[in-house]
């Protein structure tokens, strides 16, 4: 296995010098735009990892699919659901044009920022500091990974120049789709997105959602059954930005992208695969990663459908 992931990678490298690393966050653009990593979490616990898969970087949108699965695990699904629509925009992940534009002005997935926010803000939790330990917990619990923790410059950076979300967030207030105090909603959010990881992180959690939510190692459950079937259903139909339909056809597997760098997929009951390398198409997505994905897709038959 590692001699295909070093082929893969080895092939695939010459498209790091293609796109951007994001920079609309500042502190995100002093990532290494030619860092190239992949790794692979199979269901009998083998790791396979090439290239700079110990390379830390912010989690970003990727994080939106485990606060989608905790929020789930928080509250009735029909409540959720009334806060957030399970339908692709076919818009950028930060666009706020259907939160004004759709009927119901609900956000239209919980894989765009919109959507995120409303997640992020039905996370239960005693005080602000109580929801975000419990966030981090899951997190830290799904990775394997105690050593988890937010990325303190990445978050200010967000935080400084985050009113594009802050917009989005005051107006699913007014409409009633968020609740409470909204900048206490986005620092949530913001801290999400900064939680420091690298590809093997990203292997092993999308390995629990390949695993229908149990742990592999000890056979304890993280999550229900079908709220893994319903993360990995937003990660097949939204998860690659306004480029899902695209990455369905070509690649064929769940994943979720973020605009550190990161892709986390999950190819049920087989693997978790992670992935790392910042530069990034117009529409958010690792342009090396992507190539990797499809072309691991192909070597090992990985396409679900
Ligand atoms: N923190 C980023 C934002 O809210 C996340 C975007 C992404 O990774 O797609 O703009």
């Amino acid at each position: 296995m590692e001699k295909i992931l070093k082929e893969v990678l080895d092939t695939n490298r010459k498209y790091t010098n293609y796109g951007q690393v994001a920079s609309y966050i500042p502190e995100l653009k002093n990532a290494r735009r030619d860092d190239l990593g992949i790794c692979i979490v199979d269901k009998d616990n083998n790791i396979y990892k090439v290239g700079n898969c110990n390379t830390k970087f912010t989690i970003q949108s990727v994080s939106k699919t485990i606060v989608l699965a905790m929020a789930l695990m928080d509250n009735e699904w029909t409540h959720v659901f009334s806060k957030v629509g399970m339908e692709p925009s076919g818009d950028p992940f930060n666009s706020i044009m259907k939160l004004e534009t759709n009927d119901t002005k609900k956000p239209c997935n919980p894989m765009i920022n919109a959507g995120a926010i409303v997640t992020t803000s039905l996370i239960k939790g005693s005080s602000f500091a109580d929801k975000e330990e419990r966030m981090l917990n899951f997190f830290r619990r799904l990775a394997k990974n105690d050593n988890i923790g937010i990325n303190y410059d990445v978050y200010k950076s967000e935080k400084m120049s985050g009113d594009r979300n802050r917009a989005m967030a005051y107006l699913l207030k007014n409409d009633g789709f968020i609740q409470g105090n909204v900048e206490e909603v986005l620092d949530l959010y913001f801290k999400q997105c900064s939680i420091e990881i690298d590809a093997v992180d990203l292997a092993r959690i999308g390995m629990n959602l390949a695993s229908y939510g149990i742990d592999i190692e000890n056979g304890e459950r993280v999550m229900s059954e079908r709220v893994s079937r319903m993360v990995k259903t937003f990660m097949m139909t939204c998860g690659m930005y306004d480029a899902s339909g695209e990455f369905a056809i070509k690649v064929g597997i769940p994943a979720k992208s973020g605009v550190g760098g990161g892709i986390m997929a999950s190819v049920p009951n087989r693997m978790g695969i992670g992935v790392y390398g910042p530069a990034l198409d117009k529409k958010g997505n690792s342009i090396a990663g992507v190539k990797m994905l499809e072309d691991l897709s192909h070597r090992l038959n990985l396409n679900i459908f």
